[in-house]
């Protein structure tokens, strides 16, 4: 078969015999690709240096005939996010591993967004941020002016709910409330990167991206594990 290439972001590594690895990778082109990259722990094999997560990498690869590729080629062109944002990246990668699966064609550029987003806000917001654009462009989310449920606009000033993992209007129940400031913060969070929410707007926003998780089966993430508001 042809060889192919691509771009592509490292999702996961799983260690595969004594000396080689199964890698899954985000592609522009092919959407999620998994490679055997053979020899790839081995002393001297040159995959040890570049399949290192968070970096954006050029790969090329033969496609199997029946099931996986195999992983001829990888070269680094970059860092994906600075240092002190490596562990939040790798959150990210376990997410997006979650969100977008083989067959998929989308991820990488989703994917690509959420670290650009993570690496240009104020830390606690960036994460909430990076997470909520992953789940709004996996089509988990609605939009913050309208009702989930029902679809109404609803007003900017309007008072909105929390329930069952969905944003919803007044005619639709009652929940926990999301103030018109808190839809206005996260709006303002996800658009530019001065906007600062309060420290309770931020804990319920961190819940609401938990709730979603849990909803679809997704694993949460450290720090998103408390589903229900703090008792006062
Ligand atoms: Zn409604």
């Amino acid at each position: 078969m042809a060889e192919l290439m691509d771009q592509a972001l490292l999702l996961r590594r799983i260690p595969y015999s004594e000396t080689s690895l199964i890698c899954h990778f985000l592609t522009p082109a092919h959407g999620r690709v998994t490679l055997m990259a053979r020899g790839a722990r081995g002393a001297k094999s040159p995959f040890r240096a570049t399949l290192a997560p968070l970096y954006r990498l050029h790969i090329r690869w033969r496609p199997g005939r029946s099931g996986m590729g195999t992983l001829l080629d990888a070269g680094r062109a970059g860092m994906l996010v600075d240092e002190a944002y490596m562990l939040d990246g790798l959150q990210l990668l376990a997410i997006a591993s979650q969100l977008f699966q083989e067959g998929d064609p989308h991820g990488f550029s989703e994917l690509s967004d959420a670290m650009t987003l993570l690496a240009s806000r104020h830390q606690d917001e960036g994460l909430c941020a990076a997470f909520w654009l992953l789940l709004d462009r996996a089509g988990l989310l609605g939009d913050l002016l309208h009702c989930w449920q029902c679809g109404e606009a609803v007003a900017d000033a309007a008072l909105m709910a929390w329930k069952g993992a969905q944003l919803i209007c007044s005619d639709c129940g009652e929940g926990g409330a999301v103030s018109p400031g808190m839809r206005k913060g996260i709006a303002g969070v996800m658009r530019q990167g001065n906007v600062r929410l309060s420290a309770r707007d931020l804990q319920h926003w961190r819940m609401m991206i938990g709730q979603v998780m849990r909803e679809h089966g997704m694993k949460l993430p450290e720090g998103f594990r408390q589903l229900s508001p703090q008792p006062k």
